[in-house]
Formats: C-alpha cells, sequence, structure tokens
C-alpha cells in the first residue's frame, strides 16, 4: 500500500463529521457568521429538524462574486488579518464551517455587498458551480438541503425531527441571549417558533425566549474578581422549574455549556431550594484570553478556565449575595398569579346565572347570623365565598369569632396595631384555616403561610447556631426508645458524631433499635422524636450513595432542614395575636425569609392598589 494525499472533498466531509455533526451545530455556524458580518436580523427556518433544509438569512454585510467563490473553500478566512490567533474578534476565524458543510450537503448561497452586485453559487457534495447573478437584497441567505446525504453513515446519528428540532430551538435561543442587539427568528415546517425584534433589553430577551415570569422575577447579577467581570439575572428562588435546561452561561459572548454552572447553581440555591429543583440562571462571563481556551473543540461549546476554582467562587458567591438581598422578597408572578385566579373565579362567580337552584353548595354560616352574602356568589364559587367569609368575619366580630376558645385572650390595642401596620408584614390581624395569618399593613394585606414562615426561621436558627457554638442541645429525662428496621438504625449510628453536631444524642440499643438521649433544643416541647428520628434515616438512606464533593454539605442542609419542619408550628395550630405579630417580626428580621427551604414562598402580598382592581374600582 503507498501513502497518499487524500482529495479535498474527502477531508471536508471527515472534517464535517467534527464541525457540524448535526443540524444545530450546523445553525450555530451559520447564525455565528451572520453576526460577525454584523446582522442586525437573522432569519432560520428549517424543515423536518433541519434534516431535509436550514435556511439562514441575515442582512449583514454581505459578500461579492470573488468572496462568495472563496466562502466555500477550507480554511478560507475574512476573520484573521493579522495571522494573530491571539487577537480573535469574531466568532469565527477557522474559516472550515461553509465547506465542511458543503462537502455533505446541497449548499445555495445568495450575497449581496452594500453597493454592489448579486450572485448565487451553488455546491453539492463538495462540488461548487460557478457563481450566476441573482436578484438578492443585500445580506446572505444561506440554503442547506439534505445535511449528511453525501456521507449516509453519518446520515444515521441523526436523531428524531423533534430531537434535532430541540436542539436547533436551543442553539438559536442562546445565540440570541447572547446577541440581544440582534433580531432573531426562528421558524419550524412554517410556523414562527419565535421572533424577537433586534435591541431588546436583555432581562426582556432572556424573559422572551425562557419564561415569562423571569421578567419580574429575576435579579441582577453583578461581580468582579481579578479582572473576571460577572452579569446577567438569576431567578428568585420562588421561582423553579423540574429541570435544569434553563441554566445558561456566556463567555465572553459566546454560549457555553459546562458542568461547573450546574455545580455553582445547586450550591447558590442548596439553602432556598428542594432538592429536585431547578433555578433559572443565565450568566456572562467576561475573561481576559488569556485565562480561558473557548476552542477546546470546535463544536462541542465547552470551555477550559484557567483558574476554575477562582471563577467558581465568583458565581457562587455572587447568586449568594443577590439570593440575600433579595431573600426578603416574595416573587411578584406569585401575588400575580394568586390575583389572577381570584380575578378568573370573581368573574366566573359574577356571570350571570339562569339556573339558580335553591340546593346549591351551602355557604359555612356566621356563627352570629350576619351580613348577607351575594346570592351569585353560592353558585360555583363556594371557596371563593369560604375565603372571602374567613377574611370578613373576624373583623365583624374580632378575635372571639377566630376559635371559640380564644374569647379569653385579650385582642391586640388598636394602637399597637396601628404601630405594627408600618412593619414590611404589617399587623396580625387574623387567623384562617388555622394556617394563614391575614396582617394588614400600610399598603394592603399579606398573608402568610405560618408553618412555611416558622420552617424557615427555625432553619435559619440552626444554621446559626451551629455555626456559632453548636447546636443546642435539650437531653430528655428517659431516652427514647425507636425500633427500626436495620438498615435505617445503622444509616443513623453511622453518622452518630455528625448527628451529635446536629444537637442529636443517639447509641445503639440492640439489633434495629436505638436510645435517643437529647434533641436540639429548638424543637421546643413535644416534638415526635419518633417521626424525626425515622424521617432523618430515611434522608440518610436516599443521600448515602451520592459521593460528589458537595453532598456532605447537602446532606447536612437536608437534615437541618428535616429537624426545623419538625421544629416548626404545625399548620393546624391556632396562634395568638402577640404569637401571630411575633413571628411577622421575625420573619422581618430573618434573611431568606420569603421562602421555606423547599423554595415555596412563605408569604403574598396584595396591594390595595390590586384589590381595587378586583373590585373594578380601578
Ligand atoms: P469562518 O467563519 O471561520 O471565517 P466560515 O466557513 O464559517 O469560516 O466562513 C467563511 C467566510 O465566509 C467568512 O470568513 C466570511 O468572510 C464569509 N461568510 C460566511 N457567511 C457569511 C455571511 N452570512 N455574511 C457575510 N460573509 C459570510
Ligand atoms: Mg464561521
Amino acid at each position: 500500500m503507498r501513502i497518499r494525499y487524500l482529495p479535498d472533498t474527502l477531508i471536508n466531509q471527515i472534517a464535517a463529521g467534527e464541525v457540524v455533526e448535526r443540524p444545530a451545530a450546523a445553525v450555530k455556524e451559520m447564525v455565528e457568521n451572520s453576526i460577525d458580518a454584523g446582522a442586525s436580523r437573522i432569519e432560520v427556518s428549517i424543515e423536518d429538524g433541519g434534516k431535509s433544509l436550514i435556511v439562514v438569512r441575515d442582512d449583514g454585510s454581505g459578500m461579492d462574486r470573488e468572496e462568495l467563490t472563496a466562502c466555500l473553500d477550507r480554511h478560507a478566512t475574512s476573520k484573521l488579518p493579522g495571522d494573530d490567533l491571539l487577537n480573535i474578534t469574531h466568532l469565527g476565524f477557522r474559516g472550515e464551517a461553509l465547506a465542511s458543510i458543503a462537502a455533505v450537503a446541497r449548499v445555495k448561497i445568495a450575497s449581496r455587498a452594500q453597493g454592489g452586485e448579486a450572485w448565487e453559487i451553488a455546491c453539492e457534495g463538495g462540488r461548487k458551480a460557478e457563481p450566476v447573478p441573482s436578484s438578492h437584497p443585500k445580506g446572505t441567505q444561506i440554503e442547506v438541503r439534505d445535511l449528511f446525504y453525501a456521507t449516509p453513515a453519518r446520515l444515521k446519528f441523526l436523531k428524531s425531527e423533534r430531537a434535532e428540532y430541540l436542539a436547533v430551538k436551543d442553539m438559536v435561543s442562546r445565540l440570541a441571549m447572547a446577541h440581544p442587539e440582534a433580531g432573531f427568528k426562528l421558524a419550524h415546517g412554517g410556523k414562527t417558533v419565535f421572533n424577537l425584534p433586534p435591541a431588546m433589553a436583555l432581562k426582556e430577551r432572556l424573559a422572551a425566549l425562557m419564561v415569562p415570569e423571569f421578567q419580574d422575577d429575576a435579579m441582577e447579577i453583578t461581580a468582579e474578581r481579578e479582572g473576571v467581570t460577572l452579569s446577567g439575572y438569576a431567578g428568585l428562588p420562588t421561582l423553579h422549574r423540574g429541570t435544569a435546561q434553563h441554566q445558561y452561561l456566556f463567555v465572553n459572548g459566546r454560549p457555553v455549556r459546562d458542568k461547573l454552572l450546574t455545580g455553582c447553581v445547586r450550591a447558590a440555591y442548596m439553602d432556598v431550594m428542594a432538592r429536585d429543583r431547578h433555578p433559572l440562571v443565565a450568566l456572562f462571563l467576561e475573561v481576559p484570553p488569556e485565562e480561558v481556551d473557548v476552542n477546546v473543540h470546535p463544536a462541542k461549546a465547552e470551555v477550559r478556565f484557567r483558574d476554575a476554582a477562582m471563577i467558581r467562587s465568583l458565581i457562587i458567591s455572587a447568586l449568594k449575595n443577590a439570593i440575600h438581598t433579595g431573600g426578603f422578597q416574595t416573587a411578584r408572578s406569585v401575588s400575580g398569579g394568586a390575583l389572577d385566579t381570584i380575578g378568573r373565579n370573581l368573574a366566573a362567580a359574577n356571570a350571570p346565572s339562569y339556573s339558580h337552584s335553591p340546593a346549591g353548595p351551602a355557604l359555612p354560616l356566621h356563627r352570629g347570623g350576619g351580613a348577607a352574602v351575594p346570592a351569585s356568589y353560592a353558585r360555583g364559587s363556594h371557596q371563593l365565598a369560604e375565603a372571602a367569609y374567613s377574611v370578613y368575619e373576624p373583623q365583624l366580630d374580632m378575635g372571639a369569632s377566630i376559635q371559640p376558645s380564644a374569647r379569653a385572650e385579650e385582642p391586640v390595642p388598636e394602637q399597637a396595631a396601628q404601630e405594627a401596620e408600618h412593619y414590611p408584614l404589617g399587623a396580625a390581624r387574623a387567623q384562617i384555616h388555622e394556617n394563614y395569618i391575614i396582617a394588614q399593613t400600610e399598603k394592603g394585606l399579606v398573608i402568610v403561610d405560618q408553618h412555611a414562615a416558622h420552617e424557615r426561621l427555625v432553619y435559619e436558627k440552626f444554621k446559626a447556631q451551629l455555626a456559632d457554638s453548636g447546636i443546642e442541645k435539650q437531653g430528655l429525662l428517659t431516652p427514647e426508645i425507636i425500633e427500626m428496621e436495620e438498615a435505617a438504625s445503622m444509616a443513623l449510628l453511622d453518622h452518630t458524631e455528625k448527628l451529635s453536631e446536629l444537637g442529636l444524642e443517639i447509641e445503639p440499643f440492640g439489633a434495629g433499635t436505638l436510645a435517643v438521649n437529647a434533641i436540639p433544643a429548638l424543637l421546643g416541647e413535644k416534638p415526635n422524636v419518633q417521626r424525626l428520628v425515622r424521617d432523618l434515616a430515611d434522608e440518610l438512606l436516599n443521600s448515602d450513595n451520592e459521593q460528589d464533593s458537595g453532598a456532605l454539605e447537602r446532606r447536612l442542609n437536608e437534615l437541618l432542614s428535616t429537624m426545623a419542619c419538625h421544629g416548626s408550628i404545625r399548620s393546624g395550630r391556632w396562634m395568638r395575636a402577640d404569637e401571630m405579630n411575633a413571628l411577622l417580626r421575625q420573619m422581618e428580621a430573618t434573611p431568606l425569609s420569603g421562602q421555606c427551604n423547599h423554595g415555596r414562598p412563605t408569604y403574598i402580598e396584595l396591594s390595595l392598589n390590586d384589590i381595587e382592581k378586583l373590585f373594578g374600582r380601578k
């Protein structure tokens, strides 16, 4: 056998497998070319997930006849005028994308440079035709049909239409986030997926591509360290999804995919979100070129940082900072959602109904008899009526009506109540359904979920004690003996020392049996020790097979959170007015009290303005 030089077409076909890989990668290369050409509008339309057709059209600088022929050649680029690899000012520079795509597909390019003639060129499986005159307006349109038709082996690796389409959509979304200055349109099978105008504000662009709530419920992130700057937006802890899909990282303007971000986000939100929920973030790093290698692989958007630990700590601390300052803030969309629901119910309740039946759902009656409820409320909106009733009743008969046993309690002195209204969470006026505190503020009302709120407070206290002198214990007069499955008791005994730090003293007491000698003092007078210990065992069994470095800290937090849940006021427990007010004041003084440790809001706020809207006064 003799060594020979491979023909160009073959070289390009081999390169295509790496450079374009799948339709989404071809789209990325072409859209980046449009951005490099200074386009202010970029339109991508695909058929069949991009497998049969990709068209990318832009209003950028365009190409003349000569450039149109050259752009299809390998290693032909206009973007490295000084032959200086360290001075890269464009997204492209290798000059191999178009050559690779044209080697494996049927490509047609039409283009016109400013003030020049329009030309069109075709290329099939690497065979270029001569350019012919065309009528294209300024800018460029590239049509790619039957990607990989020339390399059937490669073609087999393409996934379903849906999978390829989703990859294209994700790619164009990321590029559109990185370039809010340009307009982006994406269409699939003739249907518009999104159409974003040029010159959008970043936050607006992100919300349009992620979820609309991001507009209201995201915090701005800015930080800087050793010449690296971080900017972008991160969702409030009350905004979360079941997958980490909406977590985006951009390095020097390029979308990248890096596990680094997932880890950072997890660490930063650990305290405020359940483990199976994921926050929404879009972060932009500007890093001096010598600190990062973005081109580890031309198609895979990986990055390599010289000092990854520094970058990680920069991201985590910036996110944590924002969560702590934004923590005492209830998600606006949560209140908005509540308003929408009430509004819809009201509309339904007030809609004329011609089938009034006397046997409609019974209204909860006032104990003392009293205000008539409009008949229309009685139909179809039982829950609303009940809610309305519960809100009004205490005002009709303050104190006594909350619970019969409350009659002996002193009502809150009116003056004290008025003073308390100046606090952000206001003055507690009533408790309803033994779980919701209704407080009056200067500008409206606040509804607090007492269990969620208290759980947060206990959790924060546990953390403070742990950081300070260790969690305070309270010895049990007689040890509590608990029988459980052997695996569960072993899991607990394996962590005797850690549990002791957390305030729980246990010792073995025969197979599958434990003795509990002390519990955290914060758990109060009559905690259900059996339940607590079983929950902790479950927690340990569940997390035992996690080995990554954050697992230990995460587990500690999970344990604390389980204990906090046990140590907090149950829903269903009646509270005195002074207890409720004390809870509100503690919430105001506690970081992150806007959500419980599972990311659910602890309170929602309705302004008088909102309430007036509901009543059609505004
Ligand atoms: P690279 O982007 O690395 O230079 P490509 O193969 O992607 O390599 O493109 C080759 C050349 O074709 C570019 O350098 C550019 O001059 C030209 N080109 C490609 N697409 C466009 C476009 N949409 N508008 C103007 N010029 C383009
Ligand atoms: Mg390019």
